[in-house]
């Protein structure tokens, strides 16, 4: 198996995991240009990408999503509440009720539908003559696109045009694994302050190889320690400093936001896991979203690299830093 850690950080958040025959993107927090430039730096072809899966729907996770996805035509997988939450983001202005919302999902896949038809239709050269009912936008803006019978090319632009239109949408529980291809994925949920966070726990059965990323935490509560168990590559939240937050330039309220339960982890929580809780598994620990402002890449690793030698586990684990500006090198399992 293979970990690229494309971009860590609150600028912009993005990870390629590989197993043999499935290669996913986790989170598509920069630019599409920005994650297509850094796929190439870091020898990841972007074609080769099976799916996108979604963290949260905080900007620095989902910022080239759409764009993206659109661009390669694959799915994105998301919690329900997350799809919703990210759908509402990029529609600041509408406000919407859970029965306008189902409404949209499924003038959204009935959509999707007319446009898979109608590219195969175009595939096999015949025309394309469509009687469902095609009907994009949501409250007053709905439009009906049924009457015309011969697709207009800007019917499919209106489609696109909408900020939350993708390719394929497919949704998972946290708690409740599932397969990409040969690819198990393993959702937990996180605590942060998004509609539905989580981290996940990536498995190929051929490889028995087990990687993991758990970044934006408030903390770490049983059900991520549980988690996180037998990981031979972890990426793990490692976002400030105390003092440095306490002292640095952030408001008030931000500074409790970040200290809060949910918000991220201190260097000093993640030692007191790497040094309480961790079961010493992993050949590869990668400290990433570290704050640019509250934190120094010295001081994260400080931090991890004690809390290990304590227990005498630093000898196999190497602790590695995830960057916000540059690929790291991808790990190979
Ligand atoms: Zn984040
Ligand atoms: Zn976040």
């Amino acid at each position: 198996m293979r970990m690229t850690v494309l971009a860590s950080g609150s600028k912009g958040n993005a990870t390629v995991v590989a197993s043999e025959r499935t290669r996913v993107l986790v989170d598509a927090g920069l630019s599409c240009r920005e994650l297509l430039r850094r796929m190439a730096l870091a020898n990841e072809d972007p074609t080769a990408l099976d799916a996108i899966l979604i963290t949260h729907e905080h900007s620095d996770h989902v910022s080239g999503l759409s764009v993206l996805a659109r661009k390669l035509h694959i799915p994105v997988y998301f919690t329900e509440p997350t799809h919703r939450a990210w759908v509402r983001q990029m529609t600041p202005h509408t406000t919407m009720t859970y029965a306008k919302w189902l409404e949209r999902v499924q003038k959204e896949k009935e959509a999707r539908a007319e446009l898979a038809a109608e590219s195969s239709a175009t595939e096999m050269n015949a025309p394309s003559v469509s009687a469902s009912s095609l009907r994009v936008g949501g409250g007053a803006t709905e439009l009906d696109l049924a009457a015309a019978a011969e697709p207009e090319p800007d019917e499919t632009t209106a489609i696109k045009r909408d900020p939350t239109f993708l390719p394929a949408v497919e949704y998972f529980q946290p708690g409740t694994s599932f397969s990409i291809g040969d690819l198990t994925v393993a959702p937990f949920t996180t605590p942060h302050d998004a509609a539905d966070p989580c981290g996940f726990v990536f498995h190929s059965a051929a490889e028995s190889i087990r990687m993991a990323i758990a970044t934006d935490l408030g903390y770490i509560p049983p059900n991520v320690k549980a988690a996180l168990k037998r990981i031979d590559c972890l990426l793990l939240e490692s976002n400030h400093d105390l003092e440095m937050l306490k002292d640095g330039p952030y408001p008030w309220a931000v500074k409790q936001r970040v200290l809060s339960r949910v918000g991220h982890l201190s260097n000093d929580a993640t030692a007191q896991f790497l040094a309480r809780d961790y079961d010493g598994a992993a050949a590869y620990i990668v400290l990433g979203h570290l704050s640019e402002a509250n934190n120094a890449p010295e001081l994260a690793q400080l931090a991890a690299e004690q809390a290990l030698s304590e227990r005498g586990s630093l000898i196999g684990n190497r602790v590695l830093l995830a960057q916000q500006s540059d690929p790291l090198t991808p790990i190979c399992l």
